[in-house]
């Protein structure tokens, strides 16, 4: 498991529970909002300046600037319109965090991702467009069996030539990494059930 980076899934947690994990010594985190993410971990990185935080959830183009600002990977690039707006801000700060392009491995219609027969034209379009691609991402769909989502994720990040499969939460993580995940991120098993209220 050494060169697998467990993504702890803060999201909606208290920041009790955030607090707990840090001072554990775990470093890597992943949020799904970037206004969430904005209101908590600018000050927990005042004490750990090491943190290294992953954006999982949807990227609205206009919360561009802000997630690059705060996030060191971006793990939802799933249309040109936001590989464009990424570099755009890139070539202008003269940084980016690394990219991961999202894939909507199920071609589930509310779901983000870009659908498959479209991610090795979007992948082509990142690269000419300077982006630093690290690989692929995927979420399969609730109650489908999702290793052949995960092998599908693999297949397809191997003929594009990328080392980078962001696949596992929780309930799955071990059937991802089974499958070749590098990054997996979990959420529910480290911290607790979510609570919403
Ligand atoms: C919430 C979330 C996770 C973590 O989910 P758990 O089931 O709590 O591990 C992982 N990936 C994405 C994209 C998420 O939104």
């Amino acid at each position: 498991m050494d060169d697998i980076s467990l993504i702890a899934v803060s999201k909606v947690q208290p920041n009790e529970r955030v607090a707990a994990v840090l001072e554990e010594g775990h470093r890597v985190f992943g949020e799904n909002r970037v206004q969430e993410a904005e209101g908590k971990w600018p000050g927990f990185r005042e004490t750990y300046s090491d943190v290294e935080l992953h954006l999982i959830g949807a990227l609205q183009t206009n919360k561009v600037r802000a997630a690059m600002d705060l996030f060191d990977v971006i793990h939802v690039v799933d249309r040109l319109k936001l590989a464009r707006a990424i570099a755009r801000i890139a070539d202008e700060t003269g940084k980016c965090p690394d990219l991961f392009v999202q894939v909507n491995t199920g071609d589930e219609a509310q779901k983000a991702g870009v659908p498959v027969g479209e991610v090795d034209a979007l992948v082509a379009e990142c690269r000419s467009l300077g982006l630093p691609l690290l690989g692929l991402m995927c979420l399969p769909p609730i109650g489908e069996t999702a290793s052949l989502h995960f092998a599908l994720l693999k297949k397809i990040a191997d003929r594009n030539g990328l080392k980078g499969l962001s696949m596992g939460m929780s309930g799955d993580f071990e059937e991802a990494i089974a499958q070749g995940a590098t990054h997996v991120r979990v959420g529910s098993a480290i911290f607790g059930a979510r609570d919403y209220g």
